[in-house]
């Protein structure tokens, strides 16, 4: 069965200025300070890459891999570990790099979790934004884009795993 291409929503060229200003916003607020990048697996595993190389300062990144149960376009909220950090945050500037925040949950949780590692701040660079859709508001320190509620792919973000190599950012036609 044949499946339309995914309607394009943000394009890659309106993504590289973004992500190169957020860069360089990021850049002046922490110079001088001990940045450590979080990049939250697998969804920002895209514009964490992109947004490091946009960051000019000496800098570590770490992963975290999470799994927020639920179905596949709707989360709950309850939010696994997968894999955590390979060194201590404690006395560090952590941003905690997200793909989305959609209701807000899991960023409040990952917040919360993180902040009693004994970080020195630990604040939010999120890709896109559903602000319709928020139940838990979070602060979000520095923002991509702000989008519609509808379900996003591509730059990372998945339908079923698939679609995060898309350089765009796009919605699934029916
Ligand atoms: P929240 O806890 O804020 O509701 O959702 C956070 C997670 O749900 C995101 O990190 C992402 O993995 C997933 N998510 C929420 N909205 C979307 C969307 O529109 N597209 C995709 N691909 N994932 C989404």
């Amino acid at each position: 069965m044949d499946v339309a291409p995914p309607q394009e929503l943000i394009s890659a060229t309106a993504i590289d200025a973004r992500v190169k200003a957020l860069g360089a916003q990021i850049t002046a607020d922490y110079a001088g300070k001990s940045l450590v990048l979080l990049c939250v697996l697998k969804g920002s595993f895209v514009f964490a890459s992109d947004l490091a190389r946009a960051i000019d300062l000496p800098l570590r990144i770490e992963f975290l891999g999470v799994r927020s149960y639920g179905d596949d376009t709707r989360s709950s909220g309850v939010v696994q570990i997968t894999q955590d950090l390979t060194r201590p945050i404690a006395g560090d500037h952590v941003l905690i790099v997200e793909d989305i925040v959609d209701t807000g949950l899991t960023l409040s949780y990952l917040r919360e979790l993180l902040l009693a590692r004994g970080p020195a701040s630990a604040k939010v660079c999120a890709f896109l934004h559903k602000p319709s859709r928020s139940i838990k508001p979070v602060e979000i320190d520095y923002l991509g884009f702000t989008v519609e509620d509808v379900f996003v792919i591509g730059y990372g973000l998945d339908y079923a795993e698939r679609y995060r190599n898309l350089p765009y950012v796009g919605v699934l036609q029916t």
